[in-house]
């Protein structure tokens, strides 16, 4: 098990002086009011991103009614969703310029729509404030209720992601709520409506490697063409310990293999995250 304090490998750390960019990314944000889930799941690459001046929105305000044991995003009783927001972040994105615009949200089981019409409500602002612009979405899985999904797909976004977050073993010891074959059903609703589907994992842990070859499987049968592969970090003491700092070059063969696997676009790597580059994925597969 590994030691909070313990100095993380080399290859995880991140070397970067925030420039005037990051900066920038950041006013746009405390301007419009808006949550990003680069600064609450306390993102290794968020300066990176924010100094190329990309981030992604996190709606449905910055607390979640789950507690998944590796998601540094505050749980309790959220507020009533801001019916305004959807526009802020239309108006934000557009102030950032964006080609590709990322979405997600926390998980609102409070509600009786679980959230999908302000995610619709806020696609469509998007769409309206930047139309040529692709939209990805990083859904949580809605309880695998296809209608409240169909809501947010009738929207119209390019890209659907939905993480399945780790290996089956271990989804009921790392997620909340959330079941393993709930993620997968949700994902193939989501292809089989004709969208592109995206999903992804942390590794490190404790899952096998063999484990991690089904996930992938898994997904390829739901009929996912993006997978994301990264280091899971630890982001309290309260969270759930990291087992083992996968090397770089365990990601690289991953990569080669869920190539191999029918995956049009992989990005796997220790800092890989699920929005990580997602505008290079992006250009690669809308015009699937
Ligand atoms: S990888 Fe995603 S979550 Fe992390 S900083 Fe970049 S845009 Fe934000």
């Amino acid at each position: 098990m590994e030691d909070y304090k313990q100095p993380k490998p080399e290859w995880l750390k991140v070397r970067l002086r925030r420039d005037e960019q990051y900066y920038q990314t950041a006013s746009i944000m405390q301007k419009h009011g808006l949550h990003t889930i680069c600064v609450s799941g306390k993102c290794p690459n968020i300066k990176e991103c924010w100094m190329a001046g990309t981030a992604t929105f996190m709606i449905l305000g910055d607390i979640c009614t789950r507690a998944c044991k590796f998601c540094n995003t505050q749980t309790g009783r959220p507020n009533p969703p801001d019916s305004e927001e959807p526009q802020r972040v239309a108006q934000a994105a557009r102030s950032m310029q964006l080609n590709h615009v990322v979405v997600t949200s926390v998980d609102r089981d409070d509600l009786p729509d679980l959230g999908a019409e302000h995610w619709s409500k806020t696609i469509q602002a998007l769409r309206k404030a930047l139309p040529r612009a692709t939209i990805e979405v990083l859904v949580p899985d809605f309880q695998g209720k296809t209608n409240l999904i169909g809501k947010v797909l009738e929207a119209k976004p390019d890209i659907v992601g939905h993480n399945v977050e780790t290996v089956r073993r271990l989804t009921p010891k790392v997620r909340s709520r959330a079941r393993y074959e709930v993620s997968l059903g949700v994902l193939e609703w989501i292809n089989s409506r004709g969208f592109i589907a995206k999903s992804g994992l942390m590794l490190g842990l404790g899952e096998t490697l063999d484990e991690v070859l089904e996930t992938l499987h898994d997904l390829r049968i739901a009929g996912c063409s993006i997978v994301t592969l990264g280091q899971y970090l630890r982001p309290t003491p309260n969270h759930h310990p990291v087992a083992e700092y996968i090397r770089p070059e365990v990601f690289e063969e991953l990569k080669a293999i869920a190539l191999q696997m029918g995956f049009k676009t992989v990005e796997s790597g220790p800092l890989v995250r699920s929005s990580y580059h997602a505008d290079q994925q992006a250009s690669k597969l809308t015009h699937l």
